[in-house]
């Protein structure tokens, strides 16, 4: 780290906070990683012939995650949410660094964002090899992700006539946001999408052998899919009654769906492949909910064959 001029500046507390709560985190180093935490910088290699995937992260408390939260579920999905790049694009999973900024802190909220990272970062088959440690007004985790790949899934290969698919049901986590913005009990089902994300690593082999393009949803259904879109010049068509609205609870249909099409945060995958392994991707568990075509970059939800509209079913993406 950079010299801090701030008066009180403990270095040999920083370093006893690195050695008990950052130091062997997540799954033991992958054999590319030959040095991880300690030294003034961490070596990896990667695999012979394979390109070093790499994404970064920041939460930030008061916008990305409630500054009241548990700090091992604030850790907990942030890594999840980072790692679920990695995921997007096919890649095996490797190590993570963090940068963090510590705002006046306990021992147990130590502790317990300690045992939140490991926890998540073992589940992404992460090793966290290094960081950065400082203290500010609120926390702040920067998580930087890296992987590997022998051909990446990018956002630009979608051809007209690939059909759509989504990894999962999506809208559960949109659906938890009202609960936790008014400090309210969140239904199981909905809490568990927002507080415990994860990168669906275990379709890896199914993108990287059937999809031409691939992205994790964090913005939204509708919106993300607007970016292989653009990415890959073609236009695309949803069908919403495809979409898996049984988890909507007291939610009307109208709005379990407008969440499903337009919520983020659910971290599932959205990928295109072409018609000849339609079987293959409905048999790796994804499911099917609309077709590419050629024509302006751009994406329609039609409902019972008739087009959406997003005024008329009442809710606004924030
Ligand atoms: P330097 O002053 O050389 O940058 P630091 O004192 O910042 O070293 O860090 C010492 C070691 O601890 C480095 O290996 C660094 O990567 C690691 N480290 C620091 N903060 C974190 C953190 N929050 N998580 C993981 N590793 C960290
Ligand atoms: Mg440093």
């Amino acid at each position: 780290m950079h010299k801090c001029l701030r008066l009180g500046y403990d270095a040999a507390m920083e370093f006893s906070i690195i050695t008990k709560y950052f130091t062997g985190l997540g799954v033991l180093s992958p054999p590319e990683v030959t040095l991880a935490i300690g030294d003034d910088a961490a070596l990896w290699q990667a695999p012979e012939g394979m390109l070093h995937v790499m994404s970064v992260d920041t939460a930030v408390a008061g916008v990305h995650f409630p500054a009241q939260a548990s700090w091992y579920d604030i850790a907990y999905r942030a890594v999840g949410c980072a790692a679920s790049d990695l995921a997007a694009m096919a890649a095996t999973p490797a190590f993570a660094t963090l940068a963090i900024t510590l705002p006046e802190h306990s021992e147990p909220q130590l502790i317990a964002l300690s045992r939140g990272l490991h926890d998540a970062l073992t589940k992404a088959g992460l090793a966290l090899i290094g960081g950065d440690t400082t203290t500010g007004q609120q926390l702040v985790l920067t998580l930087s992700v890296h992987g590997w790949a022998q051909s990446p899934v990018r956002r630009s290969g979608a051809k007209p006539g690939d059909y759509i698919f989504v990894s999962g049901v999506t809208g559960l986590a949109g659906a938890a946001l009202p609960y936790i913005l008014a400090g309210e009990q969140v239904p199981q089902a909905f809490w568990q999408a927002y507080w415990r994300p994860h990168g669906r690593f275990d379709l890896r082999s199914a993108v990287s052998r059937y999809a031409t393009a691939c992205i994790d949803i964090s913005d939204g259904l509708l919106a993300d899919l607007e970016h292989i879109c653009r990415a890959s010049n073609v236009a695309a068509q949803v069908d919403a009654g495809k979409l898996d609205i049984s988890w909507r609870q007291h939610l009307d249909p109208d709005q379990a769906r407008a969440l499903a099409l337009t919520a983020g945060d659910d971290y599932q995958l959205l990928c295109t492949a072409p018609e000849h392994y339609l079987e293959a991707m409905l048999a790796s568990g994804f499911y099917c909910i609309g077709r590419c075509a050629a024509g302006e970059p751009g994406v329609k939800a039609m409902l019972a064959g008739k087009p959406l509209s997003f005024s008329q079913l009442g809710y606004q993406h924030q």
